[in-house]
């Protein structure tokens, strides 16, 4: 029987290769587009196609397999309909469109999407989340793979180093650290800084037990200025990819809107995830699910930002603090039941950690040092103190404490590492 399961599962991966090697080249097509509109309102309009050389995915799992995301896209081959590519993600748009500027104007956003080259034509379908969170089709692009206009430029400006390597992109999560606000003479800085972010990041739980699945990949490129831009005191630094604190009014969020030039520097290694890591002191970081990970380098509490920002940005974990200021607006409506794996309105809790929780733990599970250590729902998550849940009492998504990540936002990171080294 073992050996028969055995069978069954390299028949399986070997079916599931043959689709990659059927479908696509090892090397990635790029959309770039405009993701504009206000509150309400939302339009895509195509800007170019880049073919790209890596493809830093898994050949495998080639369909998403978790939903989570504020879109998501879908790849068919447009002859049989068969569906060969997926996809969920956010973006700053998103979050844009949930501040109180949406309600009086309207405005543009460099987004992208990333996927294994075709070998032949597919249709590629653009989704996003209506605000009871069901996903409607919104755009559709037709690709020739032969089309003249995909832009095959090459760029060598750049070198890529490794600072941790396991093995083949293909089979381990590859993470792109890109510099920004590091000057030609602080590239050393640069290499010391990521070193020691990988330590961070490879230290903490469950990070640490997964190391042998992890590649981390730096790109070489300076900017013109040292430190990123803080628009809230009239600083403006010219640099790689165009950081700025007060994203959307809040001093701490650190994030870019320059998204196409930051997927022209991520192109320069294999990756999975882009890591933006800026050079400066001020607090603050960004964390956005499949688009970018951003955190300052020198802050006395960096250790916990960069992991915190990268549980969004790669696990898609929300927020599960209720206390601070930020600049969204209902963020969470609470007839709604969240993406996120770590936050609950109670309206689809069954999907969520349900079967994680003990028969005997009550719901709302009460902050006391009873159930200190337990996993329950606790009130107060997705900054809103009622009727938003969250796991667990403490965790990395709610408080400054490095290497502090509840249960189950663990085992929604161990699943994501699984489905991009597998
Ligand atoms: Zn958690």
């Amino acid at each position: 029987m073992r050996h028969l399961i055995f069978t069954l599962f390299i028949f399986f991966n070997l079916q599931s290769f043959a689709a990659f090697e059927d479908h696509f080249e090892n090397k990635s097509l790029r959309i770039d587009y405009y993701h504009s509109g206000n509150d309400t309102s939302e339009i895509y309009t195509i800007d170019e196609l880049i073919e790209e050389p890596y493809w830093g995915g898994s050949k495998v799992n080639l369909i998403d397999k978790f939903d989570y995301g504020k879109y998501k896209f879908e790849v068919y081959d447009l002859k049989s309909g068969k569906l060969v590519y997926s996809r969920g993600y956010s973006s700053l748009f998103a979050e844009w469109q949930t501040t109180r500027e949406a309600g009086t104007t309207w405005k543009s956003f460099q987004e992208s999407i990333v996927f294994p080259f075709p070998k032949k034509n597919v249709k590629v379908e653009f989704y996003s989340r209506d605000k009871k969170n069901k996903w409607g089709k919104r755009f559709e692009y037709i690709v020739d793979p032969d089309d003249i206009f995909i832009k095959k430029e090459t760029h060598k400006d750049y070198d890529n180093f490794k600072i941790h390597f396991s093995g083949d992109p293909a089979t381990h999560l590859d993470i792109v650290i890109i510099p920004d606000g590091y000057t030609k003479k602080q590239m050393k800085k640069f290499r010391k800084d990521s070193e020691r972010f990988k330590d961070i990041l490879l230290g903490s739980e469950p990070f640490s037990e997964n190391t042998s699945k992890i590649n981390i990949w730096c790109v070489k490129a300076y900017s013109r200025e040292s430190g990123p831009d803080e628009p809230g005191k009239n600083i403006w630094k010219n640099t790689l990819v165009n950081t700025n604190f007060y994203t959307f009014g809040s001093e701490r969020y650190l994030t870019t809107k320059t998204y196409k030039q930051v997927r022209n520097i991520a192109a320069y290694a294999p990756y999975d995830q882009i890591y933006i890591l800026v050079n400066t002191e001020k607090y603050g970081g960004g964390g956005i699910y499949n688009f970018y990970s951003v955190c300052s380098s020198d802050n006395a509490k960096s250790d916990f930002v960069f992991i915190h920002e990268f549980g969004h940005a790669f696990a898609g974990l929300g927020d599960e603090y209720y206390t601070s200021d930020v600049a969204v607006e209902d963020f969470y409506p609470l007839d709604v039941e969240p993406w996120e794996p770590n936050l609950t309105t109670l309206v689809e809790f069954e999907t969520k950690w349900k079967d994680k929780l003990s028969t005997t733990t009550p719901v709302p599970t009460p902050v006391n040092d009873n159930f200190k250590n337990t996993i329950g729902v606790y009130e107060g998550g997705g900054y809103k103190a009622k009727g938003v849940f969250r796991p667990f009492i403490d965790c990395t998504m709610k408080s400054a404490k490095y290497n502090n990540f509840c249960p189950v936002c663990k085992s929604a990171i161990q699943e994501m590492i699984e489905f991009y080294s597998e």
